[in-house]
């Protein structure tokens, strides 16, 4: 039974004791455990939760929050697989299955230009009956565009972002290069070519929640967390920095959310220490999790929620003076995304789908359990407006952008265009408290007259 009580001496006071550890290690920029996740899960001080990840949050980020002007594009919905989550996919001759050309992406991303997008956002299904080329060339035309029109306006040019691990493996195979006994060698084939025509970076799409039986019930089919994580490895080898989501509230429980979270913190600490952030001695860890050898994850804890901890950025100077100015300043984690399951037009239509308080949770609890990740993002699109405002006063720092046109599962299904102004994202921002920073896709600041934008030196 949760004990209640009350410990007037703290700043923060709470009414659950079991809070007041985790807040030790919260205050003092600590690593918190499985168990301390659950804690923060079971307890009835919701409020309690909120306010420790919002301490976080101020101490990376204070008094601002961020978003973007950005424009999705979701070039095809056709999808070799059904996984039960998703209303997005149709199959050939379906109703409403499409594909876009690549004069019509090249509309798209003039367009994108011209009303001044920072980047954008591209993925689609696993499309079966696409060549390779038609990805590559994709990339190649839309960076051709872009660099032409920043050469022509003065703007910083549009960055790519695309593609999903469930993609890129998906790539690897139609590209007739992968090889399950080498497969990080075809992945890097991959993305390395993809980069060269002018890919950015990855979203964190595909990610679901790391654990074998989640998978087996509801996206049986798709590659299971080792592959993803293989994907994320080696595009931050390369020098490409990734996002990661977790989607839950489906047949996910709450302990294997945490064991996503620790998987993912594991990553990530590889990930920094390649670019050389310094942490705790390498630790050694041994048996499974969710299906995951964990042999996989020997590496320094690092932690960037201390206090005086400077986040990576795409900015080499940054960066301590220990570190060779030989490694890339980018390959690493940028944001988690917690996304909230939406049931209707799914093949899981009968569950209910997570609460709003349960949603506020898992973004404070993401907040907390991921000390390394520099940024929480409350993605309004699937949050709402209203809920991704409250959740800037429980973790979050960045509400994602003004999205134009966005297919994937939102919020109430029927309805594909969705879009909000600048100045509605200001303001709801400025409501929660913050004031609003419009960022690149890597998290640089930019200055912006209208449609023209550079980022800050
Ligand atoms: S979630 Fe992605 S891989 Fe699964 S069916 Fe939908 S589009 Fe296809």
């Amino acid at each position: 039974m949760t004990t209640l009580d009350a410990r007037p001496s703290r700043p923060l006071p709470t009414s659950d004791r079991r809070l007041y550890s985790i807040r030790d290690k919260v205050e003092a920029g600590e690593r918190l455990s499985l168990e301390d996740g659950m804690t923060l899960y079971e307890t009835p001080d919701i409020w309690g939760v909120m306010e420790l990840a919002q301490l976080v949050r101020d101490r990376l980020h204070p008094g601002v929050a961020y978003y973007n002007v950005n424009r999705h594009l979701n070039y095809s919905n056709i999808c070799a697989l059904s996984c039960k989550f998703c209303e997005f996919h149709r199959k050939k001759g379906d109703e409403g299955a499409y594909t876009y050309s690549l004069n019509e992406i090249a509309a798209e991303a003039k367009k994108s230009c011209e009303n001044g997008a920072t980047e954008m956002h591209i993925v689609g299904g696993l499309q079966p009956y696409l060549p390779w080329e038609y990805y590559v060339d994709m990339v190649r035309t839309i960076r051709g565009i872009a660099d032409d029109h920043a050469a022509a306006s003065g703007s910083s040019p549009l960055h790519i972002k695309a593609f999903t691990a469930v993609e890129v493996v998906h790539l690897a195979k139609i590209a007739k290069r992968y090889k399950r006994d080498s497969r990080r060698e075809s992945i890097r084939g991959v993305l390395t070519e993809l980069k060269e025509a002018g890919l950015g970076s990855l979203p964190g799409g595909g990610a679901e929640v790391f654990d074998d039986r989640v998978h087996d019930t509801a996206f049986k089919g798709k590659i299971r967390s080792d592959e993803w994580l293989d994907v994320h490895l080696v595009a931050h080898e390369l020098g490409l920095n990734t996002n990661a989501t977790m989607l839950y509230g489906h047949v996910d429980n709450r302990r294997e959310r945490l064991v996503h979270m620790e998987i993912l913190r594991r990553s990530q600490d590889q990930a920094l220490a390649r670019l050389g952030w310094e942490g705790t001695e390498a630790r050694r860890h041994e048996g499974t999790e969710g299906g995951i050898s964990l042999a996989q994850f020997d590496a320094p804890e690092i932690t960037l929620t201390r206090p005086g901890v400077s986040l990576p950025t795409a900015n080499p100077s940054s960066l301590r003076a220990s570190v060779p100015s030989s490694l890339p300043a980018q390959g690493h984690y940028q944001a988690i995304i917690p996304l909230p399951f939406f049931p209707d037009g799914s093949d899981l239509e009968h569950l209910a789908g997570p609460s709003g308080i349960e949603n506020y949770r898992t973004q404070a609890i993401a907040r907390l359990m991921l000390d390394n990740f520099p940024h929480v993002k409350a993605f309004w699109i699937m949050q709402t407006l209203p809920m991704s405002q409250l959740m800037l006063q429980s973790g979050a720092d960045d509400i994602d952008g003004t999205v134009v046109w966005y297919d994937i599962t939102h919020v109430g299904g029927a309805s594909t265009h969705q879009e909000v102004t600048v100045s509605s994202l200001h303001k709801a921002i400025r409501e929660a408290g913050y004031e609003p920073v419009e960022r690149d896709t890597v998290y640089r600041r930019v200055q912006r007259d209208g449609a023209k934008w550079r980022v800050e030196s």
